[in-house]
């Protein structure tokens, strides 16, 4: 039992775990933003080598991107015009925690709310763009989202322009209640009115768009693309696997199962969205 009670002057069993008396040794330090993990194949993924475009070099996931990101690689530079910003909730249900919450997402991101919205032009071709942004309250859809995306519609509908949104979202936010759920009907509307003046409306669904978002304007484009291995769907798996007591197929709401199903025109490679885009941008003359 010597062995046991004197392991302190004995043995080390880890060297950078503190032992009585003795002060830790530095534990070699790797800053996180060196690498990251690829969350489709796993892989340690060295940050310089997903590029600008953060695609994983081993399996092509598309890591999720920043509205600033998508903006730098998929505008021209020092297109991008930001509009409608400064809108900010009231707290309809005067959720507790509510305002703070925002306060550290704005901080987070340094975006004012989980939509960026405003003019670019991609490839030479000008649009209304609103770029939805995963880091910000998991880009949940409330009173501000709504408006910002409506008054972007407004917009492009007097000025005859395009609309070009990259959706993401984890669906209403649960925190306005029934306030956020209305806005799919707002949106929608103002969708509309957009289509019956002739103007072309295109959707780039992006890793996860889901809720209530894709239950209104994501799925409302005239042309939807999807992003490789987007995951896009309305209630998660698990719901539907117990509402419906089946199991679900593993690709299932993944933007190649709905491609094959018929509720994705194409899905793009992050690299050749611009290209793309600014192409189909061209062939409908910003009407269609
Ligand atoms: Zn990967």
């Amino acid at each position: 039992m010597a062995l046991f009670s004197k392991k302190d002057k004995y043995i080390r069993i880890n060297p950078n775990h503190s032992v009585k008396g003795e002060t830790p040794r530095d534990a070699p330090e790797v800053p996180d933003e060196l690498f990251a993990k690829c969350p489709a194949c796993k892989h340690m993924i060295y940050q310089k080598d997903l590029g600008p475009a953060k695609i994983c070099p081993s399996c092509s996931y598309n890591f999720r991107i920043s509205a600033q990101e998508r903006l730098a690689i998929t505008v021209d530079d020092g297109s991008f015009e930001e509009m409608f910003t400064g809108i900010q909730t009231k707290n309809p249900l005067k959720f507790p925690d509510y305002e703070e919450k925002l306060a550290q997402a704005r901080e987070k991101t340094g975006l004012d709310e989980a939509v960026l919205t405003g003019r670019a032009v991609i490839k030479g071709q000008p649009a209304a763009l609103a770029v939805m942004d995963s880091n910000f309250i998991m880009a949940s859809m409330g009173t501000v989202v709504g408006e910002k995306i409506t008054r972007l519609f407004e917009w492009a509908l007097d000025e005859k322009l395009p609309v070009v949104i990259f959706t993401a979202s984890g669906g209403a936010r649960m925190q306005e209640g029934i306030m956020s759920l209305m806005q799919m009907a707002k949106v929608s509307a103002a969708v509309q009115r957009h289509a019956n003046a002739g103007l072309f409306y295109l959707t780039v669904l992006t890793d996860p768009t889901t809720g209530g978002v894709t239950a209104s304007f994501a799925m409302e484009g005239d042309i939807i693309l999807a992003e490789p291995q987007a995951l896009v769907g309305f209630a998660g798996r698990r719901v539907i696997e117990t509402t419906v007591r089946e199991s679900l197929p593993d690709d299932f709401q993944k933007a190649e199962f709905l491609l094959e199903h018929g509720f994705v025109d194409a899905i793009v490679k992050r690299t050749e969205l611009p290209e793309t885009i600014a192409k189909l941008l061209e062939f409908h003359g910003g009407s269609r």
